[in-house]
């Protein structure tokens, strides 16, 4: 079966890796000829908008995936009159507009940061008697690791940062008062079956995932089931075939929701070494309508992002257990270009830890 990636970073990289076990064939669409993925997959480059690119990129494949969040619609569209497309382009559609996403958690009874469409000054400042201050104003579309996203602390702070944002669709929400940040994962494939893997804490520096760590520690078998049924409630709602993150606040004991990625994510490379099955595995089996494998991990897992920059690779290894992987990007200060993985008991996750994230924080150059 020959498997189409919209997207040719690092996740459809990783994807390729762990579909080649499998039998499985890729093919990559990405704009930028040096994408990560085509160094290990076939690659057709060219804008999302060019349908020469589009219709070569299609050509003989079985099933189209994508794991770049923001294809245009109407490249998903067009695609879809050839192979097969999951997830459905409906639930990418609602993962790119923060308010189609935060409705939908609203409709499914998933608490979320009280919110508002703010497209003028005037919306903005009776939006924010609405969700109250500290409120964040983000874009809509096209936000990601913290970009397109102002703080209002005051009232007084709202013009300036309406004039920084201004001329895009945008959003304003509460800022939420988290004792931490938290994801979940889960596959469902094409029968309906589900995998939901276990809760992981994340941790953001300047609106970066830096780490995260699986299972979230310190998590009661409440708050792990409270989780899983909130997104066992989004695949079912979108009818979703893939693997789903829901990015979360815990805020006393709850979970609010923050976003939705309708793909594989960085809070779940942990999987790759630690997980029965890696998210990679378990999106790949879903889309092509196979049997899913069992997510839960074999211990605890610690992952730390290599952002910007990587520590000598030898000084990485040199701790037990540690797994490194890199993905051929040349780097650039806040740039992914690389992750390492943990695994174990948690003490020797803990004593691995404390080597490796001071090397891994030295290294580190954001943005
Ligand atoms: P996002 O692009 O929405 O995932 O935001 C990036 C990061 O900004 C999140 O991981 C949080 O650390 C922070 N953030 C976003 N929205 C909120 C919010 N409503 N309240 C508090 N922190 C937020």
């Amino acid at each position: 079966m020959k498997i189409g990636v919209l997207g040719g970073g690092q996740l459809g990289r990783m994807l390729a890796l762990a579909g080649y076990p499998l039998g499985l064939r890729f093919r990559m669409f990405d704009p930028q000829p040096d994408a990560a993925a085509g160094q290990v997959a076939e690659l057709v480059t060219g804008a999302y908008d060019d349908r020469a690119a589009l219709e070569r990129f299609a050509d003989g494949l079985d099933v189209i995936t994508y794991e770049f969040e923001n294809v245009p619609a109407a490249a998903l569209e067009y695609l879809a009159e050839r192979a097969k497309v999951y997830p459905p382009p409906r639930a990418l559609a609602c993962s790119q507009d923060r308010l189609a996403e935060k409705t939908l958690f609203r409709t499914l009874d998933i608490p979320t940061a009280e919110f508002a469409p703010s497209d003028s000054l005037a919306d903005l400042t009776r939006a924010l008697d609405h969700v109250g201050l500290p409120a964040i104003l983000k874009t809509r579309h096209h936000g990601y690791d913290g970009l397109g996203q102002v703080v209002i602390h005051t009232a007084a702070d709202a013009d300036a940062a309406f004039a920084t944002l201004a001329g895009r669709p945008l959003i304003v929400e509460g800022r939420v008062p988290f004792d931490r940040e938290v994801s979940v994962l889960a596959a469902r494939g094409r029968t309906g079956e589900t995998a939901v893997y276990p809760l992981v804490e994340n941790r953001h520096e300047r609106s970066v995932l830096i780490r995260s760590l699986a299972p979230a520690p310190h998590t009661t078998d409440d708050l792990r089931a409270r989780a899983a049924r909130k997104i066992e409630r989004l695949l079912h709602a979108l009818d979703y075939v893939g693997v789903l993150t829901l990015e979360m606040f815990e805020v006393q004991g709850r979970l609010w929701a923050n976003e939705l990625a309708a793909r594989v994510h960085n809070s779940g490379h942990w999987s790759i070494d630690a997980g029965g099955t890696s998210q990679f595995e378990n999106h790949l089996r879903a889309v092509a309508g196979w049997p899913l494998g069992d997510p839960q991990p074999r211990g605890s897992a610690a992952m730390l992002n290599l952002i910007g920059g990587v520590p000598p690779v030898t000084e990485l290894l040199a701790t037990r257990g540690v797994r490194v992987h890199l993905y051929g990007k040349e780097p650039r200060p806040g740039r992914k270009l690389g992750h390492v993985t943990v695994c174990g008991g948690d003490d020797e996750v803990a004593a691995a830890l404390r080597v490796i994230e001071p090397l891994v924080a030295a290294a580190r150059v954001l943005r």
